[in-house]
């Protein structure tokens, strides 16, 4: 079979290997089938190119286009994604496997798209907070805001997820409008280089966005500046190297680790044998040493329960991981395939004697374990192994050594507190888990525990039909772990963009706090227009456009009738006395809801118009009581725009209901959807 040359993309061309190359090995038959690396890339070049062409392109855009750029992303990679799947057979992944690394990574560009264009403004700038009033007037104000950096993401990426660990990181760097550079780890850059190959192939992504380095990195970290960015992912040796960088700590540079993680999974005390917990307990850690032959991250490396279920749960695992067959990934029958290479394999072995002095073998022999079929021979197999600590207190490996394989240490624990101290021995690590039915464990654990895992979950028989799995971080929920897992974070949602932008604390006027953000603030310029603003379509309409209402008293008949029409005859609204003897009240005042429905009687316009839907409030506050005699007036104006879609748009718009001594008795937005 010919060696593939893994090529590099840089400068907006691809890079042909040299001489300086390694090569890359079939995990699966050992054989040679790929090499990777060139040391004469001009990395400094990759920067200047990434910083002047990529970044501006991206930064022409707002998040909206970026979002609906890697949602077309995504479709791209679904319709080629059986050429992934094909060539990560060699990875030792099983199709299983592929599910997670090439459907998990296209599934994280698709949710990074839908929550970006929900959470973030159809603008190129991030309001972060509410705006803060600096001074007794209001013309004074400040604003946190969020910029995109001017530099270049550095993606330094684990072997184990050629194609998620790229695109998880791409998502939130492109949302935020830094361009990235990537350099997957040289074991599976091959998978890597074809999933870049189909991204740049489509066309979708502006000039200079996105290059590759296949192989080493040369010295690029040399070069760079305090706007960018580098996110590490891989041994906790390697992050401190690079962590360590003169460049890096000399400009600050910004650096997320997410390194090797000692996970546990506790059985809780009320999950006894014979408990819905205790088999879902059974399952979840077979799957978690098994998936991607336990080179996750994330996998299960320490199994705790309670000393009664010691022995049946020991049997339960042993005879659960004997049913899955290892071998050939390529075959439908195959549970688990092989680790990496021989040399990750070799890796496993050396951790798992260091394991071996606190603990006994009871599962797998990797030493005699042979797989079935002769060009296999070669290939880095090895069996679940199952590992038992009899005294996990004085344990000096078992909460300090990650064997990045199948591998899982049962120990036994004697209450919650103690189950707790065992699990923050590991000093950090990415992901917990607890599986049972008692609330109260769970809240015991998230407090003796918390501080020490990026992720805790949670699993009994009221979630586990729809629970997601142990090891499976998503695009909505932070990745990363403090301590031994690396001090990092990544995704959670929009937080995960935040690490690309720069914060920043903007005070002025309210128009200049307007202008900037984009969004009208309380006391910045108001445009009267001669028409009501719900008679104009959503385009036409003017950030900071304000209908002022006619004024309206309120009667005490008016307050009554809505008490009796609504149910709500609340004391404060009916009873003098009662409503005087609240310290909140000088005597019977207007429902807080009735003002609301009043105002939307003095706003509205009533006639079909552009207006489609009120879809809701925020921010509600009533400030002042209102009495019957009162006048109430509306002011109405346009905060913020956010087109939806060809048709329709959502407006915000900030509401102040005014008493007849121009005092704010409430305000809010109100949302609603208008006709584009
Ligand atoms: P590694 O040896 O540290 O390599 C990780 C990445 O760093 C690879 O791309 C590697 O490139 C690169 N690298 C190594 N030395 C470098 C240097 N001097 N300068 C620049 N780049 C360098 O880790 P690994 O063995 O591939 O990965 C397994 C480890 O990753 C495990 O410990 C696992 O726990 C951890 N991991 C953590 C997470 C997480 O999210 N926390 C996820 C997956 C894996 P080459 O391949 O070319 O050497």
């Amino acid at each position: 079979m010919a060696i593939q040359d893994v090529r590099s993309f840089a400068t907006g061309v691809w890079i042909d290997c040299n001489e300086a190359a390694r090569t890359i090995h079939s995990a699966i038959t050992g054989k040679t089938i790929a090499r990777a690396g060139n040391d004469t890339l001009d990395v400094a070049g990759m920067l200047e190119y990434a910083k002047k062409v990529g970044g501006q392109n991206l930064r022409k855009m707002n998040f909206h286009a970026r979002a609906k750029m890697l949602k077309a992303i995504a479709q791209s990679l679904t319709e080629h994604k059986k050429a992934l799947y094909q060539i990560s057979f060699s990875t030792g992944a099983t199709q299983k496997d592929h599910l997670i690394d090439i459907d998990g990574g296209i599934g994280t560009l698709f949710a990074y798209s839908s929550m970006a264009r929900r959470e973030m403004p159809n603008s190129d700038i991030y309001l972060d907070g509410k705006v803060e009033r600096l001074s007794r007037n209001g013309t004074f104000l400040g604003q946190h805001v969020c910029t995109a950096l001017q530099g270049v993401a550095i993606h330094v990426n684990a072997f184990n997820f050629p194609v998620w660990g790229m695109l998880e990181k791409l998502a939130p760097a492109f949302l935020a409008g830094v361009p990235a550079i990537v350099k997957p780890a040289t074991a599976t850059c091959h998978v890597t280089e074809l999933c870049v190959r189909i991204m740049l192939d489509s066309g979708l992504l502006p000039e200079g966005t996105l290059q590759l380095v296949s192989g080493d990195l040369g010295n690029m970290l040399d070069h760079l500046t305090p706007q960018d960015i580098v996110s590490f992912t891989g041994s906790a040796e390697t992050a401190l190297l690079l962590r360590s960088h003169p460049r890096i700590l000399s400009n600050a540079t910004r650096f997320i680790a997410e390194q090797d993680s000692l996970n546990a999974s506790i059985l809780g005390p009320d999950a006894a044998l014979g408990t819905v917990e205790f088999d879902l307990f059974t399952k979840e850690v077979i799957r978690e040493m098994t998936t991607k032959a336990g080179q996750k991250c994330t996998a299960i490396r320490r199994i705790l329960v309670p000393e009664p279920q010691l022995e049946p749960m020991i049997e339960r695992l042993k005879s659960g991981l004997s049913e899955v067959i290892t071998g050939d990934p390529r075959l439908e029958t195959t549970g688990m395939g092989a680790l990496v290479s021989q040399s990750q394999k070799q890796d496993v072995l050396k951790k798992i004697r260091l394991l071996e002095k606190d603990t006994e073998c009871i599962l797998g022999d990797p030493e005699t374990f042979t797989v079935e079929g002769k060009e296999l021979q070669d290939g880095a197999f090895i069996p679940p192994i199952l590992l038992y600590c009899n005294d996990p207190d004085s344990a000096k490996y078992v909460h300090s050594v990650e064997a990045f394989g199948p591998v899982s240490t049962i120990m036994a624990y004697r209450d919650i507190d103690h189950a707790s101290t065992l699990l923050n021995n590991s000093k950090g690590s990415l992901v917990a888990s607890v599986i049972t039915n008692d609330a109260d464990v769970a809240r015991e654990v998230t407090m003796n525990s918390g501080a020490f895992h990026g992720r805790l979950y949670f699993n009994n028989r009221v979630s586990m039909k729809e629970s997601t799995g142990h090891g499976s971080p998503l695009p909505h929920m932070i990745h990363g772990g403090p301590g031994r897992a690396g001090g990092g974070e990544e995704m959670g949602g929009i937080r995960g963009v935040m690490h690309y932008m720069q914060r920043t604390g903007i005070q002025g006027s309210p128009e200049i706090l307007s202008q900037i953000g984009r969004k009208w603030v309380p006391g910045a310029y108001e445009i009267t227009e001669q028409d009501h603003p719900f008679t104009r379509k959503f385009g036409s309409l003017k950030i900071g456009e304000t209908l002022a209402t006619g004024s309206r008293q309120i009667s005490m008949a008016d307050i009554e009738k809505f008490a009796y029409f609504t149910g709500d005859t609340f004391y404060a609204h009916m009873d003098e006395e009662a409503a005087k003897r609240n310290p909140f009240f000088p005597g019977r005042v207007a429902h807080g809801y009735l003002l609301l429905s009043f105002a939307a009687g003095l706003f509205v316009e009533p006639n079909e118009g552009p207006v489609l839907a009120n879809t809701g409030l925020d921010n509600l506050r009533f400030m002042k009581p209102v009495q019957a005699g009162d006048k109430i007036n509306v002011r109405l104006t346009v905060k913020h725009k956010t087109p939806r879609n060809e048709e329709y748009g959502e407006v915000r718009w900030h509401v102040n209901i005014l008493n007849q001594g121009n005092e704010l008795v409430a305000e809010y937005d109100l949302l609603t959807i208008n006709a584009r």
